[in-house]
C-alpha cells in the first residue's frame, strides 16, 4: 500500500513541477511510511526526490523506532553534533522547487531555507491533499472501524449508562475519553461536553460547569484507532440527549436539525460539489428560520486527521468522488440558552451515500 503511495505523491510532485518533498512532524509522514516522528526539537525529515531515491533523516537515537522499509526509503541517522539541515540539504542537492509538510516547525523551515536560498517552497499538502482525500478500501474500513467505536459511546450515553446530572462536564468529558479507549482507540482527540446554555459555543471546553437536570447535554468525541498499515484513523461523532422530555422550542429544532442533516447526507453522492451538500442542510435550516444561528461550515474531510480535506463549505466545488470521507455536522446555537449538533462521518461511494455513524440520530431522552 505505501509503495502505491509513492507513486501517487510522485505523480503529483512531476504534474506540479515539484522536485523534492520535505516531511517531518505531521500527518503526511506516518501515511506514507508508517512512521510517526516524535515532535522534537531534533529533525526528523522524510526526503523524497521527484525522481530519485527516498531517504529519512533521522536522530540516531529515534532510528531503532524505524520499521525499515529499503524498497520505499533509506535511513540517515544522524548523530548529536551532526548538523542534520546541512544533512537534509545535501540530499536536496540544487533541486529548485521544494514542498514541505505543512505542520514542519518554523525552526526547522528557517534553518532549511537558509541553506537553500535560492529554492522555492509550497505546501507539501498541495501534494498530498487530494490524494489523502480519496479513500481507498483498506482506509475506508479503517474509518468505519474507529466510527462503530464512537457509535459504542454514543450508545452507551444514549442508553443512559454514563452519568449525567450533578457531575461537571469535565468529568463527563474523562469519562466518554477512557470509553472512546475501552471501544479501541489508541489515542482520545477530543471529547466536548457542552450542557445547557454553554452548548451554545460549538467547540466549548467542558469545564465544572456542574449539569442539571432539564438540560440538553451536547457531546462531540472522537480519537485515533490504530490501522494494520501502521498509521491510525480518525472518528468524531456528535450527539446531544436531553435529561429529561426537552422543551417544545428544543424539540422543534432538534426536528429541523435531523431533517436537515439526513438531507445533506442523502445530497452527498458522487459528483455533488462539497458547497451543495453544505447548501442543502443550510436551506433547511435557513427556511424554518434558524438560519444566523448555523454559523459553521457543515463538514469536513477525515482520515489520519481529524480535519482534512475536503471540506463541506460554500466555495468548495470540488464535486465528491468514490473514497471521499467527511463529516456532515450541521448545529443550531442559541446563546445563553442551548445549543445542538448533529454530526455523522460519511463516505462517499458510487452506491450511494456510505454512512459510517449508525447511531441513534434522535435528541434521545435519558434520566440522567
Ligand atoms: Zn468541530
Ligand atoms: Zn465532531
Ligand atoms: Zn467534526
Amino acid at each position: 500500500m505505501s509503495a502505491d503511495r509513492f507513486a501517487r505523491v510522485r505523480a503529483a510532485m512531476a504534474e506540479q513541477g515539484t522536485d523534492v518533498l520535505l516531511l517531518s512532524v505531521g500527518p503526511d509522514l506516518p501515511w506514507l511510511t508508517g512512521y510517526e516522528a516524535m515532535p522534537l526539537e531534533r529533525l526528523t525529515m522524510l526526503v523524497v526526490p521527484v525522481d530519485g531515491d527516498a531517504t529519512l533523516v533521522v536522530p540516531r537515537l529515534e532510528a531503532p523506532r524505524v520499521v525499515e522499509k529499503p524498497d520505499l526509503f533509506s535511513l540517515r541517522p544522524w548523530d548529536e553534533t551532526d548538523d542534520p539541515i546541512a544533512i537534509v540539504a545535501g540530499l536536496v542537492g540544487g533541486a529548485g522547487s521544494l514542498a514541505v509538510g505543512d505542520k514542519t516547525w518554523a525552526r526547522f523551515l528557517v534553518d532549511l531555507q537558509g541553506q537553500l536560498p535560492s529554492a522555492t517552497w509550497t505546501k507539501a499538502s498541495d501534494v498530498t491533499g487530494p490524494i489523502r482525500a480519496v479513500k481507498d478500501a483498506a482506509e475506508i474500513a479503517a474509518l468505519r472501524a474507529a466510527s462503530h467505536a464512537a457509535d459504542r459511546v454514543a450508545a452507551q450515553l444514549q442508553a443512559g449508562a454514563i452519568a449525567l446530572v450533578g457531575r461537571t462536564e469535565a468529568e463527563v468529558s474523562t469519562d466518554i475519553g477512557n470509553r472512546l479507549v475501552a471501544e479501541g482507540h489508541h489515542r482520545v482527540n477530543f471529547a466536548i461536553v457542552a450542557a445547557g446554555e454553554n452548548a451554545a459555543s460549538p467547540h466549548h471546553e467542558p469545564g465544572h460547569r456542574v449539569i442539571r437536570a432539564g438540560e440538553v447535554v451536547l457531546c462531540d468525541f472522537g480519537g485515533t484507532m490504530a490501522a494494520p498499515d501502521g498509521t491510525g484513523y480518525c472518528s468524531d461523532i456528535t450527539r446531544c440527549v436531553s435529561i429529561g422530555q426537552p422543551p417544545a422550542e428544543v424539540a422543534d429544532a432538534y426536528a429541523v436539525l435531523l431533517e436537515a442533516q439526513q438531507a445533506a447526507v442523502a445530497a452527498a453522492t458522487v459528483g455533488t460539489p462539497c458547497e451543495e451538500v453544505d447548501a442543502v442542510a443550510r436551506r433547511i435550516i435557513t427556511e424554518a428560520g434558524y438560519g444566523p444561528r448555523f454559523m459553521h461550515r457543515t463538514g469536513h474531510g477525515i482520515g489520519v486527521e481529524e480535519h482534512e480535506d475536503p471540506y463541506v463549505v460554500a466555495g468548495n466545488a470540488t464535486p465528491l468522488a468514490p473514497g471521499h470521507a467527511f463529516s456532515v455536522e450541521p448545529g443550531i446555537y442559541t446563546a445563553g440558552g442551548w445549543g445542538m449538533r448533529l454530526e455523522d462521518i460519511v463516505a462517499a461511494a458510487d452506491a450511494g451515500p456510505d454512512p459510517l455513524n449508525l447511531a441513534d440520530h434522535a435528541l434521545v431522552v435519558v434520566d440522567g
